[in-house]
């Protein structure tokens, strides 16, 4: 021993290692006195040698715990050279060699597990060694031998959790009882000895799937018991353990049954509504809150069908794609649930743990997503229909042709292409429930069924006058007292007689004899501010609480189903007990509402027609609310991952009360507003083919303020097909001698409806033959909008388009004496009406199908693509071509454009590609945008392709078309958090500013490109300068997004996390400071014990 005092310290290990190897060679141990004599010297070295400052002057430290502590603060550093000098293998062989004495050394034993406790996790391989060893049973046995020897405990089930993190030995230790052992320990010191619960439960967790059902109620009770005790939450870290144990077993199927049957959602819910007051015990109420969420019973969602609740027979079944599985399924199959639920444990498992993990899913796809072939990327040359195929659109550029000697100025004339339907094609209508019969009004009471239009004209005809030829079963007198507000002032654009009148052209799959209020009143934004919701901590939460409170209380649940489509006759409510509901109105979008609660209603969304899901848009009625008491409302069926609803959006509210005293206005309104995963299960029919899904809950809270009222909510601000043609009607009003404008109709819809098609630019100044050649060489400027129908906020900015290019101003003549414009205000009339999210009547998504549209089932996008494939055969390729568009999941206006060269930096592949010639303009018009207009954000555009995209408006109008300027314009549905409107909430006000801050900007664009206007304006010498950069400078990969609708998740807060923030338990408890305290006294009381 004194010589070694001279040797290093790691020699000395390594010599006592070698001793201690060297009797491991011996068949029998013959000297167990010597072995233990060589193991306690090397914890002793280690003892002395690894003293620090902190260890000395630890109050009530004991000599193993010292030793303990060293091996921490040296960092591994010795442990590190046991390790990689075969240490483990030499300790597990000498736990071996000392077993088979009999007794064995208890100190030695002692001795070696502590040692191998501390050893073990720095080994990657120490689980595979023991297991080959064979170590692991001689430590499973040493504990069914000693469970009342405290002091020999501790070190071994340290041990066993190391063993265990091993998850073939987790499954080996289950097979050899170690569960049971483990529980036949928790039991008798479930209330005394914190240290080794913890450590039981981390060695459980690892051997969840050897758990057999039995424990679970064992847990449960221990759990509770804890709870009861501990009252000054001093154990939190043991209640979190306990929790993370169950939290695991529960994650297979057999668990959560187990965790059903010993009543564990009534235990963890009642426990943790004791606990919401204590904020230290969030984590607690949090994992409780995901255990819970995932052993809720999967619901199926309550209705017959998730294929939308109108039908409407194609005129052809497409051969493939997600139409031609719509129509091939069996009429009797059930797609609202699977059939067998037996696959989910696996599932389970990663759903559960990251609730995100879709999103992750994206991000990964994100990168996948961009266009790697560059022939992709290349302009398409040839084009797909013939000349004299296209010469059918000649008759839309009469502009072209115009001498304007007489000209009438009527545009009343109207082309059309011919229509493609044989008439013998007509859709066949499949009526559905209408609204019953309305009881008796009192007379002076607002009616609370929405107007019906045929009495609407009757009451028009004059106040209270009786009569007409109303077929409607309205009493038409009392409809009479209604009174309208005096829009015409506010809304110099809006019209309601002319409204309904155009609403009478209007053809509905369902169809509709109804018109909401709002959309007939019209809408005067508010002059207040609507700021972003601050998200208050714990709603979501609360609201999951009050879900599995269903469970829990299951007499509270009304379950009373009060408005339903698929009803033939919808249910008569009128005990004064529920609300009334309504959506069969144009753009309307509520399948059935089901009153759950006194104040609470779950909600369901159609599909759009001819589809089995993309729901997201609403608008509905609701009436026979009672004042100052908060109703929650919840649409159960949302599909998305997350939603801005999370972030600060709320929903629109319209109340005919507010309209009739002066405001006719929708009004950002709701609190409590989340967003979250809920228990209604999605089949894999209408999950992508994915298994054991859910769907998602959008809840908000709304307390009405006057009675008698009839209040609308919706997505966001409607603007329906009807409104559009009453807009149109209003801007031929604002034609001057200096305007040249004409509508024409594009085509119609598989629904019969016009698909609207503008011509606006400014009158020759005289019939020179200089100035008809200055008109007929003005470039075009080509804009479209609309294509999806729950994206209404590019109606508003189309509307503020339009009216800026029908204004007086000097701006607005300067911009139609410099360019063409031609406008396709509503690509999917149809879509539109009949209250779809996304698809127009063929079930698709039409801004899916501009490579190849079909003329029959996509008439307003082939002949969309018509207009442009015909001036670019005539060498009249716009300047620019801009589609608008909503976005739900991020914040700001912004624009998508497309550029070869910044997809392929994005991707590195290629890179010789780079060589190519590329005109960086693309990228000015966004620049200029950024500059002008207030809540638009360059930061957020991308001028990637991606492959997903490359049947999109944008990409094939650039590629096909060889339009370079060629653009998405996304503007949010929620908000802004940059510029002037910062913080605040998007209102029409701010839409219609974007659309007339557009044009202006297309101005900016034409002087810019004006190279005598150019050397005056240094302003856009800056524009230059950012072109120059971003020449080296490429768009960084975060704001390339993947989905130019719906892009992966960016925002850092994650909505999931009030129920997941729980980290992983520590595989070493020892290593977390705020885990010491606890540890280190349950220790010491171990080892006085
Ligand atoms: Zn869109």
């Amino acid at each position: 021993v004194n010589k070694c005092k001279c040797v290093p310290s790691n020699s000395r290990v390594l010599m006592l290692l070698g001793q201690l190897e060297k009797l491991n060679g011996e068949a029998v141990l013959s000297d167990a006195e010597v072995s233990r004599h060589i193991t306690s010297k090397i914890l002793h070295l280690i003892q002395t040698q690894e003293k620090t400052r902190k260890e000395i002057t630890a109050k009530g430290s004991s000599g193993m715990e010292v030793i303990l502590a060293s091996l921490e603060v040296s960092g591994g550093r010795r442990v590190g050279v046991l390790v990689s000098k075969g240490g483990t293998a030499i300790l597990l062989q000498l736990l071996i060699t000392t077993s088979k004495e009999w007794p064995p050394s208890e100190e030695l034993m002692l001795q070696l597990h502590t040692i191998l406790a501390k050893v073990g996790p720095k080994d990657r391989k120490f689980g595979i060694k023991a297991r080959i060893n064979g170590a692991l049973n001689i430590t499973v046995s040493l504990l069914k031998q000693n469970l009342q020897n405290h002091k020999l405990l501790l070190p071994c089930l340290q041990v066993l959790r190391v063993y265990s993190a091993n998850s073939v030995n987790a499954v080996s230790l289950g097979k050899n009882g170690v569960v049971e052992l483990l529980f036949k320990i928790i039991g008798p010191y479930s209330k005394k000895n914190t240290s080794i619960l913890k450590y039981v439960f981390q060695s459980t967790a690892n051997a969840r799937r050897a758990v057999d059902r039995t424990y679970v109620p064992t847990l449960l009770a221990v759990y509770q018991d804890w709870h009861r005790n501990d009252t000054r939450h001093r154990h939190v870290h043991i209640r979190k353990a306990i929790l993370g144990c169950i939290r695991n077993i529960t994650n297979i199927k057999l668990g959560r049954k187990a965790f059903l049957e010993a009543d564990g959602m009534r235990i963890l819910y009642s426990t943790s509504t004791e606990c919401l007051s204590v904020r230290t015990l969030d984590p607690l109420i949090n994992t409780s809150s995901l255990i819970m969420r995932k052993c809720f019973p999967k619901n199926r969602l309550p209705v017959p069908t998730i294929r939308s609740v109108f039908h409407y027979q194609l005129p052809h079944i497409p051969a493939e794609g997600p139409v031609a599985q719509l129509y091939r399924q069996p009429p009797d199959v059930d797609d609202v649930v699977d059939e067998s639920d037996d696959n989910d444990d696996t599932e389970a498992d990663t759903e559960n743990d990251t609730e995100n993990e879709e999103d992750e899913k994206n991000h990964k796809t994100q990168n996948d997503d961009i266009e790697t072939d560059i022939s992709k990327l290349r302009p398409k040359e040839n084009l797909t229909r013939p000349l004299e195929d296209l010469k059918m659109y000649e008759c839309f550029f009469p502009e072209l042709s115009e001498n304007f000697q007489g000209y009438s100025f009527d545009s009343s004339k109207s082309c059309q292409t011919p229509a493609v339907l044989p008439k013998s094609l007509a859709p066949i209508v499949v009526p559905t429930a209408h609204a019953p019969s309305p009881l008796s009004l009192a007379q002076g009471e607002l009616t609370d069924l929405p107007l019906d239009l045929d009495s609407i004209c009757i009451s028009k005809d004059g106040p209270g006058g009786a009569g007409g030829a109303g077929e409607g079963s309205h009493s038409s007198g009392e409809l009479g007292v209604l009174e309208v507000p005096d829009t015409a002032a506010l809304l110099p654009l809006h019209d309601p007689e002319l409204y309904i009148d155009m609403v009478k052209g209007t053809k509905s799959v369902p169809q509709y004899t109804e018109v909401a209020y709002p959309d007939y009143f019209g809408h005067v934004a508010p002059t207040f501010r609507e700021h972003i919701l601050e998200r208050v901590y714990g709603v979501q939460r609360a609201k999951i609480f009050q879900d599995i409170e269903r469970m829990i209380h299951p007499n509270d649940i009304l379950d009373k189903v009060v408005y339903d489509l698929d009803l033939k006759r919808s249910p008569v409510i009128d005990d004064g007990e529920s609300l009334k509901f309504n959506s069969q109105f144009e753009s309307g979008n509520l399948r059935k509402a089901v009153q759950v609660r006194k104040f609470e209603y779950d909600l369901i969304l159609n599909s759009d027609i001819n589809s089995n899901h993309y729901h997201q848009w609403f608008y509905f009625e609701v009436s026979g609310m009672r004042v100052g008491s908060s109703y929650r409302f919840n649409i159960i069926n949302c599909e998305k991952v997350n939603s801005q609803f999370n972030y600060g959006m709320q929903v629109l509210m319209y109340s005919v009360q507010e309209a009739i005293s002066g405001h006719p206005r929708w009004v950002r309104t709701g609190t409590e507003i989340c967003y979250y995963k809920n228990h209604f299960s999605r089949s894999s029919i209408a999950a992508g083919g994915q298994k054991g899904k859910s769907y998602y809950t959008m809840t908000f809270t709304v307390t009405f303020q006057y009675r008698d009222d009839v209040c609308y909510f919706a997505y966001h601000y409607p603007y329906t097909y009807s409104t559009l043609k009453m807009h149109l009607q209003k801007l031929e009003a604002l034609r001057t001698p200096q305007i040249y404008l004409r509508q024409d109709v594009l085509c119609e819809t598989l629904g019969g409806n016009s698909c609207p098609l503008l011509t606006i630019t400014a009158m020759p100044q005289s019939s020179s033959n200089d100035q008809i050649c200055q008109f007929k060489n003005r470039p075009y400027v080509f804009l479209t909008a609309r294509v999806h129908p729950g994206e209404t906020n590019a109606s508003w900015v189309m509307k503020g388009t339009l009216e800026f290019l029908m204004s007086p101003s000097p701006m607005a003549q300067s911009l139609r004496e410099s360019y063409v414009f031609k406008i396709v205000p509503m690509l999917n009339p149809d879509g539109v009406i009949n209250g779809n999210h996304r698809c127009s009547l063929s079930g698709e998504d039409l801004n899916r199908q501009w490579q190849r549209p079909s003329p029959d089932l996509h008439p307003t996008i082939f002949h969309t693509k018509g207009l442009l494939q015909y001036l670019s055969s005539i060498q009249r390729v716009p300047l620019v071509y801009c589609d608008y568009h909503g976005h739900s999941r991020k914040k700001n206006v912004f624009m998508y454009g497309c550029s070869i060269k910044e997809t392929l930096w994005q991707t590195n592949v290629n890179a010789a590609a780079c060589d190519l010639q590329e005109d960086l303009s693309y990228r000015t018009l966004p620049k200029i945008l950024s500059q002008l207009a207030p809540a638009f954000s360059m930061a957020s555009c991308s001028f990637v392709v991606e492959k997903s995209k490359e049947s999109t408006a944008r990409v094939v109008v650039w590629r096909e078309i060889g339009v370079q300027k060629s653009y998405t314009m996304e503007s949010t549905l929620c908000g802004c958090d940059q510029g002037k409107y910062k913080g605040l909430q998007i209102g029409t006000r701010e839409l219609e500013e974007m659309g007339a801050q557009f044009c202006i900007a297309l101005l900016r664009l034409k002087r810019l490109s004006s190279p005598l206007e150019f050397r005056n304006s240094s302003h856009f010498l800056d524009v230059e300068n950012d072109l120059i950069e971003s020449r080296c400078k490429v768009t960084s990969s975060t704001t390339y997004v993947l989905d130019e609708d719906e892009p992966s998740f960016m925002e850092e807060v994650d909505y999931s996390a009030e129920s997941n923030d729980e980290p992983e338990p520590d595989p070493d408890p020892q290593e977390t400071p705020a885990d010491e305290d606890g540890l280190s006294d349950s220790e010491l009381a171990l080892r006085r014990s």
